[in-house]
């Protein structure tokens, strides 16, 4: 299974909070749990943080200085690049009445202090799983690496280049190893349902796939079903 193991890229936390020893404590148990964490103490800090690189995911406090949580929960939502950024809010036993509001203002989930690292850490991994925000893993098959970060591929330690396509197929198959895909799904996931293409132009972009993975070797991962469709594995 070894070689189909996928290599998590570290997912980077912002924790907003303006008590530090509450901040130090989240981050403390992030880090340890292998979160990349940034830390801001109110509103605006929060923001240029994420204008600067876009976290994977928030921790807002409900009470803070410049603006409330919800507020700032609210301005994310608003923005094109932090529409689909998943929040948690950290609320107070006494605002558990506000919680609903929070889930309204947009946040995925909320959290009632005081919590554990461990509860935290659990509630993160769940958000993070149902938003689906998976997309910076780096995907590997054999010496074939895919990451969607820098969108490079590396084979047997080269470069590979590949057209925008080819790309997607080869991602898509890297994220569904060993199982089987007739061109119609394909079609369905790589090219998207409402566009036009023929099966066969399917075979066409396999094709390329393979002859640009060809020089490493790497073309006997995408294998042909017969008489079903495509599948990439590692045996
Ligand atoms: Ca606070």
């Amino acid at each position: 299974m070894a070689a189909n193991a996928r290599n998590m890229a570290p997912r980077r936390v912002l924790i907003v909070e303006d008590e530090a020893p509450i901040r130090r404590m989240i981050a403390f148990n992030l880090v340890r749990a292998g979160f990349e964490v940034e830390e801001a103490a109110d509103c605006a800090a929060a923001r240029s943080c994420i204008v600067d690189r876009c976290p994977d995911l928030v921790l807002v406090d409900w009470m803070l200085p410049d603006a409330s949580g919800l507020e700032l929960t609210r301005t994310l939502r608003r923005d094109e690049r932090s529409r689909e950024l998943p929040i948690i809010m950290l609320t107070a036993r006494a605002e558990e009445r506000d919680r609903v509001s929070g889930l309204e203002g947009g946040a995925d989930d909320y959290i009632t202090k005081p919590f554990s690292g461990r509860e935290l850490v659990a509630r993160i991994n769940a958000v993070l799983r149902r938003t689906g925000s998976t997309g910076e893993e780096v995907l590997e098959i054999g010496d074939l690496r895919l990451d969607p970060v820098g969108h490079r591929i590396h084979a047997g330690g080269s470069e590979v280049t590949l057209g925008p396509t080819e790309y997607r197929l080869l991602k898509f198959l890297l994220e569904n190893q060993e199982r089987v895909f007739t061109r119609g799904q394909l079609l369905d996931h790589v090219w998207g349902g409402n566009v036009y293409v023929e099966e066969r132009t399917i075979d066409v972009h396999v094709r390329r796939l393979r002859q640009a993975l060809e020089p490493y070797a790497a073309d006997r991962f995408v294998q042909t079903v017969r008489g079903a469709g495509y599948r990439l594995s590692a045996s």
